[in-house]
């Protein structure tokens, strides 16, 4: 069923990304967007359905391979980043300094549970914060058994309700499906994918206060686990730094991040006392070096506080950084900040937060930020590079001939394995994206022959990336195994299609040769 089901929603959701695109008036735009809101939900209920009855089915396993925890935490609130901060909820993560995250289990299932209890919070709290934290319950020697907790300041849930929202189609009122939309599987989902985890889920609520929902996961220990950023601790071994931060929750959330590589801190609530703690530091002659600044700051906020150190003669030499929000507001803030201190964008990734203060304590003024907006010169990513897409489906060669001639690439189009040998066979390409299936020949297949010409004929080895409308663990082996090296699932967005391809032809890897030149000799070599 996924694959019948996930190719005609990736015309769907294509299509009007592409309309979107184009010059509309104001009511047009308005009905693009709700047409393109709404197939993002209908596919989100068509993967719980899906998902549901894979479980139900007794067909669904859990992979089991190395991960790091706090990679997919990192992630999955990377993703729901816009949203949180289109309602000015703040998300942090807190992940006690120590705590070993090299792990092995299924980052993908852990990442959707955590997905749907993030994603859900955020859904239903109006104002505060929303935040993970994870910590050990038991540490064994082959295995971690470990907490994760997402607390919000939402409604909270009856006692009543707490009973079963876990159940299959459950919500816990009438009136959430209106409101908020959802199908009251997400939980059910969750909790079965938690239990195949060896562990369980459960939730902490009050009415008016708001709700923790909690689970436990035993997870292996890797067999050599990585040392994250060990190579580099003595880089920042003893620097002294101020953290600024209104709320609590962020605060410890910093505090926990920097404690890893032996960062002496000290962290305050507001501005007002971030200059007292300054100047006093300042005149026992231990000065902070770097103030790193939450830009959420009630009062003087992140502007008077940068402009008021670098006012004052003592201070003016610590070194500055800004956590500023996502989107419009944080580009604008980033503006604002430039001359006097570096930003990153919230939530901080730990390992963006070392890369920053390393460089900032280099004396290096190029930090790592965020992009902050997907506005750029598209003509410059595909910088022309070739592309082959296979595809059969002439409604999805439309939506990735769209995609990819906004993104500046150049591309040739087969409508089946067969044709894409042959093309193949006469030009060069930087890349080929491969439908799986397909008819006369399917995407594997047409695969495993490129890579047999071009270990015959001594060609260069050209990414092939799958586009497949088959989201399971299973279907990325299948497309491993017959040569392929990476797989993009259908429906997907211009922004994963753009990610995709930046991650196998990196800019500054751009073909020096002219489009459509090809390599002498290459079509009597693959046609021998
Ligand atoms: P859905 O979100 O699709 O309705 P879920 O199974 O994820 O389905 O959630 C079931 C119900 O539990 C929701 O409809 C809502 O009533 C309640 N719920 C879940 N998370 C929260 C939360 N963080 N705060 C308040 N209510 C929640």
């Amino acid at each position: 069923m996924s694959h019948e089901i996930r190719t005609p929603m990736n015309g769907v959701l294509g299509m009007t990304e592409l309309l979107l695109e184009t010059s509309l008036t104001p009511t047009q735009r308005k009905f693009a967007e709700t047409a393109q809101r709404s197939g993002k939900s209908l596919l989100a209920i068509l993967n719980d359905i899906l998902d549901f009855s894979k479980i139900e089915a007794g067909k669904l396993d859990l992979e089991n391979i190395d991960f790091d925890v706090r990679q997919t935490i990192e992630d999955t609130l990377e993703l729901l980043a816009e949203r949180a901060q289109s309602k000015n909820l703040e998300l942090t993560c807190t992940l006690p300094a120590g705590l070993v995250t090299h792990l092995k289990g299924d980052p993908l299932r852990l990442g959707q549970v955590l997905l749907n209890l993030v994603g859900n919070a955020i859904k239903f709290t109006d104002s505060g914060e929303v935040t993970v934290a994870v910590s050990c319950e038991h540490d064994a020697p082959g295995n971690a058994l470990l907490r994760f907790a997402v607390t919000d300041t939402g409604p909270g849930i009856s006692e009543e309700a707490q009973a079963r929202i876990f159940e299959n189609f459950s919500q816990a009122d009438g009136s959430t499906t209106r409101k908020h939309g959802g199908t009251g599987l997400g939980l059910a989902i969750s909790r079965q994918l938690v239990e195949m985890m060896g562990g369980t889920m459960k939730v902490d609520s009050t009415v008016g206060i708001g709700s923790t929902f909690w689970f436990l996961a035993r997870l292996d220990k890797q067999a050599s686990p990585l040392l994250v950023h060990g190579v580099h601790r003595n880089m920042l071994d003893g620097v002294r730094a101020l953290i600024v931060a209104f709320r609590d929750t962020s605060r410890d959330a910093l505090h926990a991040q920097i404690g890893n590589w032996g960062v002496y801190d000290q962290s305050v609530a507001t501005a007002d006392r971030a200059l007292d703690v300054l100047r006093q530091a300042a005149m026992r002659g231990a000065p902070y070096e770097i103030v790193i600044i939450d830009s959420m700051l009630p009062g003087m906020g992140s502007i008077g506080l940068t402009t008021a150190i670098k006012a004052d003669a003592q201070l003016a030499k610590a070194k500055l950084l800004v956590l500023i929000p996502v989107g419009r507001e944080g580009a604008a803030l980033e503006t604002q900040h430039a001359a006097t201190a570096t930003c990153l964008a919230k939530p901080v990734r730990q390992s963006a937060l070392y890369d920053c203060l390393v460089n900032i304590m280099a004396g290096s003024a190029a930090a790592p930020v965020k992009p902050l907006d997907g506005a750029t010169d598209a003509s410059r990513r595909g910088g022309g590079r070739r592309l082959l897409l296979a595809e059969d489906n002439q409604v999805n060669q439309q939506v990735a001939l769209g995609i990819l001639n906004i993104e500046g690439y150049e591309v040739t189009v087969a409508n089946d394995g067969a044709e894409a040998i042959d093309i193949y066979s006469k030009s060069a390409f930087d890349l080929i994206l491969m439908d799986c299936h397909m008819p006369r020949m399917d995407g594997f297949e047409a695969t495993r022959l490129i890579r047999q010409l071009q270990a015959r004929n001594n060609l260069e080895r050209v990414p092939i990336i799958a586009l497949t409308a088959n989201a399971m663990p299973q279907d990325r082996d299948d497309c491993l195994n017959a040569g392929m090296d990476d797989h993009l699932t259908k429906p997907y967005s211009r922004m994963q299609m753009r990610a995709m391809l930046e991650r196998w032809l990196p800019r500054e890897s751009a073909n020096t040769s002219s489009p459509g030149s090809v390599p002498e000799g290459r079509a009597a070599q693959a046609a021998a």
